[in-house]
């Protein structure tokens, strides 16, 4: 089985208590059937857990934080018993994967400020790198897939270009070219406040979006990593959905919604990196980790290309 990672995958470092919004509040943290074995060896650790239902969970205190959370914002279960007793929720976070029948696909979600940080501040083209123990091949719709998407992020890293012209030719080449101009960003934002909210703050940028031009000529390198983030998280799914143009299109839409926020976090001063990446990281935690919130999104694409 190949293993594929991006290339600055391997610089990632969680930065714990220095981190502003740590997973470990406001979400409810399942527990896999293998670590629940071994933490019922602890009472420290199994008297914070609710058992009541299936999958276990951590028992989050009134201001939804992890009960092992310290003050410090560092984890206790670390401390006292060490990583290799985290749950399985907790060790991969932020990581995703994607699986293949003959390779799995590891990244960095942008939820996690210090992935946004050095997914957006990574300065080189991203590749995709193998481990070496890889062996075997693709199938054959894989490797027309891979093919399909290898050109996907050729245009999106063709630095000749600019960030607006790479957008419209993966558009064009993904035959998703209706989809975006069919709305404003002040329409997308309205559509993105009718979608599941997971955090107000959501509300209060995308309320303060307008139709300005998006400043990606001065944030080209960020813009060019968030377009292959977007392809290289969500793309491989259509090998099974067929969804290829709805989802090349939300790549892009993404993208231009990223922007948007930053723009409206910044308010009337230029964007600066730390307004884009926490502009991601929003965007990132009341989309990508919304089953409910992608379906719809992606379904919304679907319908924009067919009704052209
Ligand atoms: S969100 Fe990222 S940086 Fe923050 S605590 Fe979680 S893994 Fe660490």
């Amino acid at each position: 089985m190949k293993q594929i990672f991006p290339s600055y995958y391997k610089n990632f470092r969680c930065i714990a208590g220095d981190c502003r919004h740590s997973c470990c509040i406001g979400w409810e943290i399942d527990i896999d059937a293998d670590t629940m074995e071994i933490y019922r060896n602890f009472p420290d650790i199994v008297q914070r857990i609710d058992t009541s239902a299936e999958p276990a969970h951590f028992r989050l205190t009134e201001d939804e934080r992890c009960p092992f959370l310290n003050g410090c914002g560092l984890c206790e279960i670390i401390l006292n018993h060490g990583e290799d007793h985290l749950c399985q929720i907790c060790d991969d976070h932020p990581r995703f994967r994607n699986f293949f029948g003959n390779r799995t696909e590891t990244g960095l979600g942008l939820c996690c400020e210090a992935a946004a940080k050095l997914i957006l501040g990574y300065p080189d083209k991203v590749t995709f790198d193998a481990d070496s123990t890889g062996c075997g091949g693709d199938s054959g719709n894989e490797r027309e897939f891979f093919a399909l998407r290898g050109q996907l992020f050729a245009i999106a890293q063709n630095r000749d270009l600019s960030i607006v012209e790479r957008m419209r030719e993966m558009l064009v080449f993904a035959d998703a070219d209706a989809v975006l101009p069919a709305r404003s960003l002040t329409e997308w934002a309205e559509y993105y406040m009718g979608l599941e909210c997971l955090d107000p703050a959501r509300d209060d940028v995308l309320t303060r979006i307008t139709d300005r031009e998006l400043p990606f000529d001065a944030h080209a390198v960020p813009a060019e990593q968030l377009l292959v983030y977007f392809l290289y998280r969500h793309l491989a799914s259509a090998v099974e959905d067929g969804m290829f143009a709805a989802r090349t299109a939300f790549a892009v839409l993404s993208t231009r919604m990223v922007f948007a926020m930053a723009s409206a976090i910044a308010g009337n001063g230029g964007i600066t990196f730390e307004d884009l990446a926490e502009a991601a990281r929003l965007y990132s935690s009341e989309v990508e980790y919304s089953e409910e919130n992608m379906d719809d999104i992606l379904w919304e694409l679907d319908d924009l290309q067919e009704f052209r």
